[in-house]
């Protein structure tokens, strides 16, 4: 007999038995997309939090649009609010890292809560912050352009090294429907980017389940899997910010960030086509040269991945080829170290692989198991470039040969195993990079 499935919605707030077996908490109280969103706030902290006073950070775009009014809602139902705009960097906007937060750990004094107004930056300043005072904080969504809003986890840069760090959730996540819809098209089209990433890493999820028994949940594999429609059937929507769709992007990123917490790893909503995303970053922190938003990136990655594991489920019977056992040094400069370390780590493991698979037997089961579940990357592509987002590596500021490097790198940087592994594994990298490219990347003439 089947229980009827779960609505993310009604989980918040609560712990529960899931069908994966394991016990989930969802720390998170609520999750408003309403009109009345700011007001509702006032409620919210008023039951979760004893005392009234606030420090809100945001930047300055997000004070304008959101931050000011915030203020005067919650002074007229007796708060006192101190407000920090965090300023920009030269011309940059405000970055997540230690300096930052030591600036911050000394002016922001002892808050009852603290109150992130924008994305991703303030929201993982915010969260940091809160976390290293242990005090609760609520997240202010103005655009939904990353799934770190219901994430507990801060990406920040610490001595200019990309780390993750574990804080912990906001205790509620407000957004107006006219503020999202009318955030700067490249957020929104980001946020897109990071939801169309699900199709490949639930695939690696379940490469990783079926290879090396990491824990599994069905429910947060598929928590995303009623929204996915909305985009991919009609990406066209996103493009004339039609409200339902943009509904559909925040939807999709508040939940995918909801199965993070509730399994305690990214596993549920980044994979091999994240390493694409997160190798561009740090070969910026190594050489300087810009790199763009998170999910722009992560979208062309998802498009090279699934073209991998459209490759990966034509083969056969495949032939296994050793890989490298240490990674190209002089490439990864100053980050030689700790990505030195992340591959290392990961040799066993893909030598388990390379057993379990040699097998035909093993081999076959392994293809209707993991790949079915991989979308094409033709499908990824139509939505990216319908709805106006990234499609090529030109359309986020990178050249052929940058993306290149980042492709043939980025299986080093993670510990991990994804499909760009078994993609090196059976011979299709490095040999087939640039048809592969030349095929999904690289801009028609
Ligand atoms: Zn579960
Ligand atoms: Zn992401």
């Amino acid at each position: 007999m089947h229980s009827s499935p779960l609505r993310p919605d009604s989980i918040l707030g609560k712990s529960f038995q899931c069908q994966c077996g394991s016990t989930h908490l969802v720390p998170i109280k609520a999750i408003i997309y309403s009109d009345d969103a700011y007001y509702q706030m006032t409620d919210i902290l008023g039951r979760e939090i004893s005392g009234r006073t606030a420090t809100m950070l945001s930047d300055q775009r997000t004070y304008d649009i959101a931050g000011s009014k915030i203020m005067e809602i919650l002074k007229q139902c007796g708060w006192s609010v101190e407000s920090i705009v965090v300023p920009d960097k030269a011309t940059l906007p405000p970055r997540c890292d230690d300096v930052t937060l030591k600036n911050l750990m000394s002016r922001s004094g002892s808050p009852d809560v603290f109150l992130a107004v924008g994305t991703g930056v303030i929201n993982d300043l915010t969260k940091w912050l809160s976390f290293e005072k242990n005090t609760p904080y609520v997240a202010v969504a103005t655009a939904g352009t990353m799934n770190g809003y219901t994430s507990a986890n801060v990406a920040p840069s610490i001595n200019g090294v990309k780390q993750i760090v574990r804080a912990h959730t906001p205790i509620a996540v407000f957004a107006m429907p006219s503020v999202i819809e009318k955030a700067p098209f490249h957020l929104i089209a980001s946020g897109l980017g990071d939801v169309v990433a699900k199709s490949v890493s639930g695939a690696d999820w379940k490469m990783n389940h079926y290879l090396f028994e990491e824990y599994f949940c069905t429910f947060c594999a598929e928590i995303i899997s009623n929204i996915e429609p909305l985009y991919f059937n009609h990406p066209e929507r996103i493009a004339r910010r039609d409200p339902q769709g943009i509904k559909a992007i925040f939807d999709a990123l508040t939940y995918s960030g909801l199965a993070m917490t509730m399994i305690g790893t990214s596993a549920p909503a980044s994979g091999g086509e994240h390493l694409f995303s997160h190798t561009l970053d740090m070969m910026s922190s190594v050489d300087g040269i810009p790199h763009d938003l998170h999910g722009r990136q992560v979208g062309l990655g998802t498009i090279f991945a699934a073209a991998l594991y459209e490759r990966l489920r034509a083969i056969e019977s495949p032939r296994f080829f050793d890989l490298p056992d240490t990674i190209d040094k002089p490439f990864w400069g100053k980050l030689a170290g700790p990505v030195s370390e992340q591959y290392a780590a990961k040799q066993p493991h893909l030598m388990q692989m390379r057993d379990r698979l040699s097998d035909s037997a093993q081999w076959n089961r392994f293809r209707e198991t993991v790949f079915s579940s991989a979308i094409s990357p033709e499908r990824i592509a139509n939505c990216l470039y319908s709805a106006g987002a990234a499609r090529f590596v030109n359309d986020i500021g990178c050249s052929v040969q940058r993306a290149k490097m980042a492709i043939v790198h980025m299986h080093e940087i993670r510990k991990r195993c994804t499909v760009v592994d078994l993609a090196w594994m059976v011979g299709i990298l490095p040999d087939a990079v640039d048809e592969i490219m030349e095929q999904w990347l690289v801009r028609p003439q």
